[in-house]
């Protein structure tokens, strides 16, 4: 069954750049753009592109970024010591424009139980400056289509909404599917370029004790048919992911056709089991 698109870099490329910009695009997102002299290089191909971003810390006074060698990362990574090691965090390409070396990053700036904003990456993002350095390392694309897909079914919470955007703006125009969309606010919602027989659904969650992820998930679990000759591709927290899968496979799409991905895993579930 041919693919239209696993492409990840054999030999990744670790492109440097600054902080242009950093605004509140909607209540739970913060879009930081980032600009640098080789970052119009980044091989952009739509969809999920994705990339490692390494940021500076406050305490940090140096950026000192690993040595790569083909596409180890992680060990180089490790090599640097821990007082000058940057931070390291997934992210997708929101939005990139080459002929400005420019590209946009969509961190969900989520809270901790006190309300108060917590992750090094969320935090960094709601305080960057510009000038502010930073390095994306390209990690290509997860979503993998095959050519013969007769639908596409994207579920996600907000961390997988760049994906989901960037999806559904690279995908065929005449693609016919279904996109579940969970957000945590009505103002989270934006405009998206939807293939026009793609349907999207926006569900809102609208409750700051919910784990995010479970109610696409029930929006999953109400959706009909599967096409077996369809795709899904699942990303956000890890239950929704997994068990995204589990129904869709249940529903009848073979396991090759599903594309899941836990994007985090939520504290608060591991603090429930451990009760
Ligand atoms: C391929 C890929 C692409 C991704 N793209 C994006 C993207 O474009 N935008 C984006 O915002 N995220 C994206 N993510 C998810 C992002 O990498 C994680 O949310 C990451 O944990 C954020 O790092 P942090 O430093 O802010 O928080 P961490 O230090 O990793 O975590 C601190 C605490 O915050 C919790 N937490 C982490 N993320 C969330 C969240 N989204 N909501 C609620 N609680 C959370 C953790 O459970 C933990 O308790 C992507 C992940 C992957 C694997």
């Amino acid at each position: 069954m041919a693919k239209t698109s696993r492409l990840q870099p054999k030999n990744p490329g670790l492109f440097r750049g600054d902080v242009l910009g950093s605004e509140r695009f909607s209540p739970s997102i913060q879009r930081v753009t980032i600009t640098g002299a080789d970052l119009g290089d980044f091989p952009w191909l739509g969809y999920d592109h994705w990339f490692r971003l390494f940021l500076r810390l406050p305490h940090q006074t140096e950026f000192v970024l690993p040595e790569l060698s083909g596409s180890r990362w992680w060990e180089p990574y490790l090599a640097i010591p821990e007082d000058v090691r940057p931070h390291c965090a997934n992210y997708t390409v929101a939005d990139f424009r080459p002929e400005k070396a420019e590209m946009d990053i969509d961190f969900v700036v989520h809270c901790g139980p006190d309300g108060q904003p917590e992750g090094a990456a969320a935090i960094w993002a709601c305080a960057a400056r510009p000038g502010d350095p930073v390095a994306v390392l390209d990690q290509g694309l997860i979503f993998a289509r095959p050519d013969d897909a007769t639908e596409v079914l994207v579920v996600a919470d907000e961390s997988g909404l760049p994906s989901t955007a960037g999806i559904l703006r690279s995908l065929p125009r005449d693609t016919v599917g279904r996109v579940i969309q969970e957000i945590p606010l009505t103002g989270d919602r934006r405009p998206l370029e939807a293939p026009a027989g793609v349907d999207v659904t926006w569900v809102v969650r609208d409750d700051a004790t919910a784990v995010p992820g479970t109610a696409a998930l029930e929006e999953l679990r109400r959706h009909g048919r599967v096409d077996p000759s369809g795709y899904a591709f699942i990303v956000g927290e890890s239950t929704l992911a997994a068990e995204g899968r589990r129904h869709v496979v249940r529903a009848g799409l073979p396991k090759d056709r599903v594309t899941f991905s836990g994007f985090w895993k939520s504290e608060r579930k591991r603090e429930a089991v451990s009760v």
